[in-house]
């Protein structure tokens, strides 16, 4: 089984773009993350047959970090095996969220937590009229489920121009009664 990618499978196996997606390429059409990403897939796709059978709709990457957007239809598939985000993370050196094409902020959201759950989303305004999103996550260790909160914040600023903001349970309960 091929995954489909933003270019050609056999680019990303060989690593040497076609004219056509090279062309892409220069017009912006697609972006070396989705390269990146879609040679890490390609690879990975021997060894991890759930790989194998899905569609990579593009890939943002933030300083060494990565979000990667498959259908929404493969997310189940791309959560049953444990071992494939790190996997991903080996091949791309970086940390890797996986997360579902085509949802609004919340399902994207969700799906950058996973599998921590995501108990709050909330709109922060701020005094210059800009705004942040706030996500309020279980206490627990959180930080280790996620993943370091700052290059998160990055990553999800560049797929989705969301200014993420991430507070546990117990620190906005803590400012809630101080
Ligand atoms: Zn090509």
């Amino acid at each position: 089984m091929q995954p489909k990618l933003p270019v050609c499978y056999f680019d990303a196996r060989t690593g040497i773009l076609c004219a056509n997606c090279e062309a892409r390429l220069r017009k912006g059409e697609v972006t070396g993350a989705d390269v990146e990403a879609a040679k890490a897939v390609a690879q990975l796709s021997d060894r991890i047959p759930e790989l194998g059978r899905v569609t990579l709709r593009r890939a943002f990457e933030a300083n060494g970090s990565y979000v990667l957007e498959f259908e929404q239809s493969d997310m189940q598939a791309l959560r049953s095996n444990p071992l494939l985000q790190s996997e991903l993370e080996g091949a791309l050196k970086g940390k890797v969220w996986l997360v579902g094409a085509g949802g609004n902020d919340r399902r994207f959201l969700e799906d950058v937590f996973f599998p921590a759950k995501v108990l709050t989303v909330n709109t922060v305004w701020l005094p210059d009229g800009g705004k942040k999103t706030k996500v309020i996550v279980p206490a627990r260790r959180s930080e280790r489920r996620i993943g370091d909160f700052d290059k998160l914040r990055e990553a999800v600023k560049q797929a989705r121009g969301i200014e993420l903001l991430v507070e546990t349970e117990r620190e906005a309960a803590a400012k809630l009664y101080s």
